[in-house]
């Protein structure tokens, strides 16, 4: 190992080094580290600074001597007693001590110093401080900002807590009642202990819906039907325990979770207490209203988690919801077989619009005098691809309730037109055509476009439609939409009349072209007199009000005769002719035609004979 020359001197300690030497080296180490030295005589006050504590302090850059006012002249009066109290402190202990405060430069800039000093008595017996000082703005400034920036985002991130406990406040109740939400009780459902080696405890779970809500909503606003809600939700309250679940699920939907045990198992009796509590007059806003109450009832087991027991209950509600009155149903495994089903039909139904497996069945209409073809009904069959061919009893309630009933309408409506075209252009001569409308399919804004009634005679195009609407109809949308109808030349039909709630009112003031008879008043009608009267006197009410009589279902000879007698005006039955595809009524019509022309041409110029 070599060293180079005079390295050794270089790193010799210092107490072998001569003192000259000692003093530049310090002087060296003193200029880079910018510290600032000064030496104070105590005795006669005079003080020497050197190049450094000048440029600090911000008298130019060379070295000074004066009579100690420089510092008082320069320190930050607000630290100015603080800085003086600890020098004398330090002075009179004896032992070095530190310092801090800040400057006012001459320009004006304030500067944060620290200082070290020591006192020492000098070979005159002098008592002298020397110190050092030096600049730490930078450091203080960058801490500053350090600390600012930790207050703010210790503030910023309060704030965002708090912005978040709220959010997930409102997130997990509901606005209108205080209560739970769905989405809380969920929360508390998954939260649910599942002991793995022991029985689930088990909940009842209550899923309430309150029927006709809606109609207050309706008609005495959604002021009221908030304040029925808030009603409601408070009469559940004062049922539930300190640690059972009541949330708001829905619109006008709670649901109730028992404790386990013997709250649970008396779910049933509190279930009706519920249905007795709710059924009282509720006050909405000025008004008493009166609610349905339906109600899904289901538990949770070893199998059947929170989660699953509140789709259970839903199961159950819409059983029970589709009953009349109010009433409590209980979850089986036969309802969720049911429930499973309808879901893929329902699925299998809007496949079946979008694969257009929709298609018109047609059914011919007799005139009752002569038992001529005037007309056809459409009827609406599914070409299921595994079922065959299904006749609307199949998906017809199911279409409905997914609100794709009227979109099957449309698509008949079309084809049977399309249909109906044709059967014209081939002088097939069926006068008119009759399509079933749903509700909803009256206000399908598309619903005239399907039918070409521009160039065909008035009355052309038909229109069945159950009594219902027709009460709908006599006010707002249905009303419009009935007009349009009217004014398009379509005549309008009720149909399955005698089953609804048709009112004599509703007769004379929509005024339909037609009624059908349904078929459930035509069936007995050969039993007995009784059965007679009723038909008689529908038929004489009908064309007292300018109204013609349809029998629909006519499955007999003596029923064709009857009603024929009676005055009916058209005839619909298996007895005359089935439901079929339009191929099939096409080969029926040109064999009829067929068969009058021979007629015709071996009795020259009489009319047909009736069947
Ligand atoms: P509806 O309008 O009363 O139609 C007559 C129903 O009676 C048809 O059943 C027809 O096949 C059946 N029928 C005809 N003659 C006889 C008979 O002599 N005896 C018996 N027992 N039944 C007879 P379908 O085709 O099953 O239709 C059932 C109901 O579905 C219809 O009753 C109608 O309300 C509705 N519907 C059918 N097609 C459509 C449609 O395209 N749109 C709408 N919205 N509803 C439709
Ligand atoms: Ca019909
Ligand atoms: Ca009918």
């Amino acid at each position: 190992m070599t060293s180079e020359p005079g390295s050794q001197s270089d790193r010799a300690p210092l107490d072998t080094v001569p003192p000259e030497e000692v003093s530049r080296r310090l002087r060296l180490a003193l200029d880079v580290s910018k510290i600032g030295v000064f030496d104070a005589d105590l005795e006669t006050g005079r003080v020497t600074r050197d190049a450094v504590l000048m440029q600090i302090f911000g008298y130019g850059d060379q070295p000074d001597e004066d009579e100690g006012d420089l510092l008082e002249k320069t320190l930050h009066p607000d630290d100015r007693e603080r800085t003086w109290a600890a020098i004398d402190a330090g002075i009179a202990s004896g032992e070095p001590f530190v310092n801090a405060f800040r400057i006012i430069r001459p320009d004006g800039e304030v500067r944060y110093i620290r200082s070290r000093s020591v006192t020492f008595r000098d070979g005159k017996g002098h008592l002298r401080l020397l110190g050092a000082n030096w600049d730490v703005t930078d450091d203080v400034m960058l801490q500053q900002s350090l600390e600012q920036a930790r207050t703010l985002s210790e503030t910023r991130y309060e704030a965002l807590e708090s912005a978040w406990r709220e959010i997930e406040r409102r997130a997990l109740q509901d606005q209108l009642t205080g209560l739970a939400n769905r989405h809380a009780l969920l929360r508390w459902l998954d939260g649910l202990p599942a002991p793995p080696d022991g029985p689930r405890p088990v909940h009842a779970v209550l899923h309430i819906d309150l029927s006709r809500f809606k109609e207050i909503n309706d008609t005495l606003g959604h002021r009221a039907g908030d304040a029925a809600i808030v009603h409601v939700a408070g009469l559940l309250e004062n049922l539930r325990l300190e640690e059972e679940w009541l949330a708001r699920i829905g619109g006008d939907e709670f649901a109730f979770v028992l404790a386990a045990g013997e709250r649970s198992e008396k779910a049933a009796e509190i279930a009706d207490e519920v249905i007795r509590i709710l059924e009282a007059p509720i006050p909405c806003d000025g008004h008493l209203c009166r609610c349905g109450v339906s109600i899904g009832l289901s538990r949770t087991g070893d199998e059947v988690d929170g989660r699953q027991a509140l789709i259970n209950a839903a199961i159950a509600l819409s059983s029970a919801k589709a009953q009349k009155g109010s009433r409590t149903v209980l979850f089986t495994a036969e309802l969720e077989n049911r429930n499973r089903a309808i879901k893929q039909t329902a699925d299998d139904i809007l496949r079946g619009l979008d694969d257009d497996a929709f298609m018109p069945f047609y059914q011919l209409q007799f005139d009752a005098k002569t038992l001529e073809v005037c007309g056809v009904e459409t009827l609406a069959r599914w070409q299921h691809p595994q079922h065959g061919v299904l006749a609307p009893d199949r998906f017809l309630k199911i279409a409905e309730d997914i609100d794709a009933m009227w979109r099957i309408d449309r698509s008949i409506a079309e084809k049977a037109c399309a249909d109906f075209m044709r059967w014209g252009r081939e002088g097939l001569g069926i006068p008119r055509m009759s399509v079933n409308i749903s509700a909803r399919r009256l206000l399908d804004p598309q619903l005239l476009a399907s039918f070409p009634t521009r160039n065909l005679p008035k009355g052309t195009f038909v229109f069945e439609m159950l009594e219902s609407i027709f009460l709908d109809a006599l006010d707002g949308e249905m009303a419009k939409a009935i007009d349009r109808i009217r004014k398009a030349g379509i005549a309008i039909e009720i149909d399955d009349f005698g089953t609804g709630h048709a009112s004599v009112l509703g007769l004379t003031t929509l005024h339909p072209k037609r009624l059908k008879i349904d078929r459930a008043l035509i069936a007995p009608l050969t039993r007995g007199e009784r059965h007679r009267l009723l038909i008689a006197a529908i038929v004489e009410m009908g064309h007292a009000l300018e109204i013609e009589i349809v029998a629909e279902g006519v499955e007999t000879q003596a029923q064709i005769d009857l009603l024929r007698t009676m005055g009916c005006d058209v005839l619909q039955g298996y007895a005359l002719a089935r439901p079929m595809a339009a191929s099939d009524i096409e080969a029926l019509l040109r064999a009829r035609m067929a068969a009058a022309g021979a007629t015709a041409h071996q009795t020259e110029g009489s009319p047909p004979a009736a069947e």
